[in-house]
């Protein structure tokens, strides 16, 4: 629908394994309940992310000597340092947690080959970068750093000497200036370290700034690897703009490029190159508002504020109610779709500013905060009211979920995450909290709990919110969204839980399949197998076809529940 072929974003855009794998780790730490965590030097050149992180109890610093006492965690970031710190950072008494990306400490390797074979070491590399200044610890007394083949016509004559990049090098640069190096040699080894996740980006950059005429680089202007990128696609693409954020996106540019190529630098999350997608393509809308783009902005709306969450647990209500033969309750219906949107509002704004949310919604959040806040917890009391009008076990039930749902995202608050917090613990608290409210209440309330019917709308309920919390968790983790463990698909990594997903969807499907074949309820199960296996094929297809990322595909998640109570009612009807 917001489908722009004229507006491409590179594969290859924003984190790369080894920065991913880096801020992994300081997240599990945090979530483990590891504090005060430091890490040396900023993780990663993004200002975005940095905050972020410092709201984690994460926090930077430039030197040792920053760090007072001897309790807590200190992070090696992915650039690596040099043997000498590494030494002075473990005789700390610390816990000393190394996130040296692999592919640094491969280059580690090859300097102190080399210099243990009697080679100097030239570093084709940025003077002062963190990675080059720990490069620089392997390579012993004889090592140069040259920026270019300028740099390297003015280095001494040499004997022996082995030639290796600063990871993010662009590689034809790298070649030539190698190429210089050796000619002032006697001997001279090339090892091209320019890591495969760099190489890979870059090839793709180029062939994507030959293609378009406006070409958009997101990332840090202090990032090297994306200023690197930047220049590459300056020399075929003229109009090419370097930017931090959406809010730089320059709108005349943007309107008057026929295609646009959008990239990021290694260090660039993919929810900050998503906005900047979504800010080119909004000013790249026509100006006129036809009926279809006011109904586009009115679900938006209602996604982003939980609201649309809040009628699809109405929607699984129904259902539940239906599956278990109970009397259709207005209050219960309503009920549940204010305890939900209560609970995922509370969530959303508490986690506002710490990545667990799409840019869009930061800014929804950022200009009404209040307004969200109140209406949050103004349906929650609305919800308790309601619960004690419908008697003292439903309070119960409601009291005690509402005040756990609103305590999760405070959870990790003092270092206490560890004790209470385990692997996909939103995904599977989600899927207990709505299926107490969407199929134990209604059974609670009219006096049929512990009946098959309840245990089967419960399970059901509870199978299928937990498939749509982790599809979502999917769309967070693919979108660089700083979440840690408590997401399932981060804690057990895509086979298992892709594995989980199928097989809970084929059992729904096996169960439905055999309720239909004893003629028990036909119509509702024949409606409610129609919905699954129409989900089912779709949530397949995403997953071969790719995530995909935004409200609409937030609003089909949710979308599943109301689907499902639409074709139950018809099945009612006919
Ligand atoms: S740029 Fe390459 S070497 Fe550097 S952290 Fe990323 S993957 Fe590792």
């Amino acid at each position: 629908m917001d489908k722009d072929p004229a507006v491409v974003l590179a594969q290859t855009a924003g984190f790369c394994p080894g920065v991913k794998k880096a801020i992994d780790q300081v997240l599990e730490l945090a979530q483990a309940g590891k504090a005060p965590i430091y890490t040396l030097g900023p993780l990663i050149h993004n200002t975005q992310v940095i905050e972020m992180l410092k709201q984690k109890g994460i926090r930077a610093v430039d030197a040792l000597d920053e760090i007072k006492g001897q309790a807590g965690v200190i992070v090696i970031r992915a650039h690596g340092i040099t043997p000498s710190l590494e030494a002075e950072v473990r005789a700390r008494g610390l816990e000393v947690i190394d996130s040296t990306c692999p592919l640094v400490k491969n280059v580690h390797s090859v300097i102190g080959k080399y210099a243990a074979l009697g080679y100097a070491t030239v570093i084709v590399g940025d003077k002062g970068h963190a990675e080059v200044v720990g490069l620089l610890g392997y390579a012993g007394e004889r090592a140069f750093v040259v920026a270019d083949s300028e740099e390297a016509r003015r280095l001494p004559a040499l004997d022996k000497v082995n030639i290796v990049a600063q990871t993010t090098q662009e590689e034809d640069a790298f070649l030539k200036t190698a190429e210089t190096v050796k000619s002032r040699a006697r001997e001279a080894v090339i090892s091209n370290t320019i890591c495969k996740p760099t190489r890979d980006r870059q090839r793709e950059t180029q062939e994507l700034a030959g293609k378009v005429d406006l070409m958009v680089i997101v990332g840090a202007k202090h990032s090297a690897n994306t200023t690197r990128l930047t220049a590459l696609c300056r020399r075929l693409c003229p109009r090419t703009i370097h930017i931090e954020t959406e809010a730089e996106a320059d709108p005349a540019a943007v309107r008057s490029a026929r295609r646009i190529g959008i990239t990021a630098g290694a260090s660039t999350p993919g929810w900050m190159t998503d906005r900047v997608m979504g800010r080119i393509k909004e000013l790249r809308k026509k100006e006129a508002v036809s009926p279809f783009h006011a109904l586009e902005r009115l679900i938006e709306l209602l996604v982003d504020s939980c609201a649309y969450t809040g009628l699809s647990a109405v929607g699984l209500t129904y259902v539940c109610m239906k599956l278990q033969g109970v009397r259709v309750e207005d209050r219960l219906l309503i009920l549940a779709g204010l305890f939900v949107f209560s609970l995922h509002l509370i969530n959303r704004v508490a986690e506002k500013g710490v990545g667990a949310v799409e840019s869009r919604k930061v800014e929804l959040f950022e200009k009404h905060q209040r307004p969200l806040i109140g209406a949050a917890f103004i349906s929650g009391l609305l919800a308790l009211g309601l619960a004690l009008f419908l008697g003292t076990k439903i309070f119960a039930v409601v009291f005690c979920c509402w005040i756990l749902g609103a305590l999760f995202p405070f959870r990790s608050l003092h270092g206490q995450a560890g004790r209470v917090d385990f692997p996909g613990s939103r995904d599977i608290v989600t899927a207990l909290g709505w299926g107490m409210v969407c199929a134990c209440l209604p059974a609670l309330h009219q006096g049929i709990v512990f009946s098959k019917a309840n245990y089967l709308a419960v399970v059901f309920a509870i199978l299928l919110v937990f498939i749509r919390s982790v599809m979502l968790g999917i769309s967070a983790v693919h979108s660089d969204m700083i979440v840690g463990r408590e997401n399932f698909y981060k804690a057990l990594g895509a086979r298992t839980t892709y594995a989980i997903l199928a097989s809970i969807q084929s059992l729904l499907t096996a169960v439905l399949i055999v309720l239909l074949a004893m003629g028990w309820k036909s119509r509702l199960v024949g409606s409610l197998l129609a919905g699954n296996l129409a989900f089912a094929a779709g949530s397949s297809t995403c997953h071969f076809r790719g995530t995909p990322k935004g409200f609409w595909a937030e609003a089909a998640v949710d979308g599943q529940f109301l689907l499902l109570a639409l074709l139950a009612w018809l099945g009612g009807r006919l």
